[in-house]
């Protein structure tokens, strides 16, 4: 997400690019792309990818609890098909 959002963080850095000042923040979180909610085969087969504990904890799960993403496009519509705009 950081990446995507044109930013390296090693996680040294808050998701807005300045310096994480939190040292029990500064790290990488393994995040489960798609959620395992407490299936153990997804848990430990299932594809991870690295997020900043901001992206992890605020955007990522806010995701996971709307059921949508709300990316919009160069137009500015949503670009998700799950977003209430596209159904
Ligand atoms: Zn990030």
């Amino acid at each position: 997400m950081c990446s995507a959002a044109g930013l390296v963080n090693d996680g040294s850095r808050k998701m807005d690019g300045s310096l994480q000042d939190n040292p029990r923040r500064r790290f990488l979180v393994a995040d489960h792309i798609n959620p395992h909610k407490g299936d153990a085969y997804k848990f430990y087969l299932g594809k991870l990818q690295t997020l900043c504990p901001d992206h992890h904890d605020i955007v990522k799960q806010a995701e996971e609890r709307r059921g949508f993403v709300c990316d919009a496009g160069e137009d500015g519509w949503p670009t998700d098909p799950m977003h209430p705009a596209n159904r």
